[in-house]
């Protein structure tokens, strides 16, 4: 099969021929069909998290496929499913944490692209009690996004605890912020998008965000309180940037909830009197539950969120990784595997999208129901 992988951290990655995995009992084997790039993907490509994946890998977490075959004792899916292999790869079922539905931090969890091989690959092994179900009417390229970048934000956005008619400031509006803002207009929210790219914010706007503040424009903190009167009720951090750190604790209302969900390496400074006068609570979020990932499919075949999406082959993987890591992909890209008419596709994709240097949001390969199209994102690049 051919897989984009990981042989040195910071290098590029090399797309080769490795054989097809051999599905053990209790696995189950997926023949990828898409696959989503998260900007995950780049820290584990430059190793630049404290715990680093062993060399050589496969990334990828954001893998929809279809059930090839199914190991010894395998009841819960069958052959032909369609089937998403997120970034929760598997968990013990036994710890305090899964036994209260919070698998996402069992210390026996693995992780797809990062622990074990993940979804920049022609087949993948997956743990059939983690992985995702693809309900009908969403195609595999439409639900890559949704299994990290979606899972991420609506999770995120419940744990901020903001109600219906509260705001919520998504700072960062790529892959998840993208999805986040939809998210949160779809729960009732009023939406603030923090970015440092006019042709992102100009996307946020058509996504439905109420306010749009370019970081480097302007202090976002200011800008929002006294549009808020007084700050958000929920603040989502998606950007992989420090400088997003310290001004999402500062845009956060009084008894407001700030959530880290970014993950740049490194560390920032919390102004401890702002946070201990005002009851800000501070809290981390990392991806979701498998019930938040019914949930989170659900509003996405429901239509009430859509990722925007741009087909590449996984040949285009190191220029699409560069992009990302110089915040120049729009929303997200998606690889799509299999059919050559797919894969022409997705280099006339790429022909138009560096004709009007703004990718379009593409079409599915396969069919689903008729949606209206919409103008993609980066147009202010
Ligand atoms: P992305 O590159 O698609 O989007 C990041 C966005 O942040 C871009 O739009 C960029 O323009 C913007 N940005 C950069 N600097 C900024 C600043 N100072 N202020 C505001 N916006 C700024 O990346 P992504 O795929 O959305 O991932 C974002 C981060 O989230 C990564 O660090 C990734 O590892 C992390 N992540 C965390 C989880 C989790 O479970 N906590 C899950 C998925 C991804
Ligand atoms: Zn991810
Ligand atoms: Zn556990």
């Amino acid at each position: 099969m051919q897989a984009a992988v990981v042989v040195a951290f910071g290098k590029p990655l090399l797309v080769e021929e490795w054989p097809v995995p051999v599905v053990g009992p209790g696995q189950i084997l997926v023949k990828t069909e898409a696959c989503g790039v998260c900007h995950t993907d780049v820290h584990a490509q430059d190793g630049d998290w404290p715990s680093k994946p062993q060399l050589p890998f496969i990334p990828g977490h954001e893998a929809i496929g279809i059930v090839a075959a199914v190991g010894a004792g395998v009841t819960v899916v069958r052959e032909g499913d369609r089937v998403g292999v997120p970034w929760l790869h598997s968990a013990c079922g036994h710890c305090e944490y899964c036994l209260s539905a919070w698998e996402t931090v069992c210390p026996a969890a693995t992780y797809s692209g990062y622990s074990v091989n993940g979804g920049f690959a022609e087949y993948i092994l997956a743990d059939p009690n983690y992985v995702a179900h693809i309900p009908d009417g969403l195609s595999p390229e439409e639900a890559a996004p949704v299994i990290c970048a979606g899972i991420t934000t609506y999770k995120g956005i419940k744990v901020t605890e903001a109600r219906p008619g509260q705001w919520l400031a998504v700072s960062g509006c790529g892959g998840l912020g993208h999805m986040a803002i939809q998210y949160a207009k779809a729960m009732g929210l009023h939406v603030a998008a923090i970015d440092v790219d006019d042709g992102k914010l100009a996307h946020a706007t058509r996504l439905g965000a109420d306010l749009v503040i370019n970081a480097k424009k302007d202090n976002p903190a200011a800008v929002l309180k006294r549009e808020t009167g007084g700050g958000a009720h929920g603040v989502l951090i998606t950007a992989a940037s420090l400088s997003a750190f310290k001004e999402g604790v500062e845009m956060t209302r009084k008894r407001g909830t700030c959530v880290l969900v970014g993950l740049p390496p490194g560390e920032f400074p919390l102004p401890l009197f702002d946070v201990v006068a005002n009851c800000i609570t501070v809290r981390g979020s990392f991806v979701g539950t498998r019930q938040d990932m019914a949930e989170c499919l659900a509003f996405a075949a429901e239509g009430k969120v859509r990722a925007d999406i741009e087909l590449q082959p996984l040949s285009a993987i190191n220029d699409v990784m560069t992009r990302l890591a110089r915040d120049e992909v729009p929303s997200r890209v998606v690889l799509q595997f299999g059919s050559s008419k797919a894969a022409k596709a997705a280099t006339h994709l790429a022909a138009q999208a560096a004709a009007v240097s703004a990718p379009p949001v593409a079409a599915p390969s396969k069919p689903v129901p008729a949606r209206k199209p919409r103008a993609p994102a980066g147009a202010g690049r």
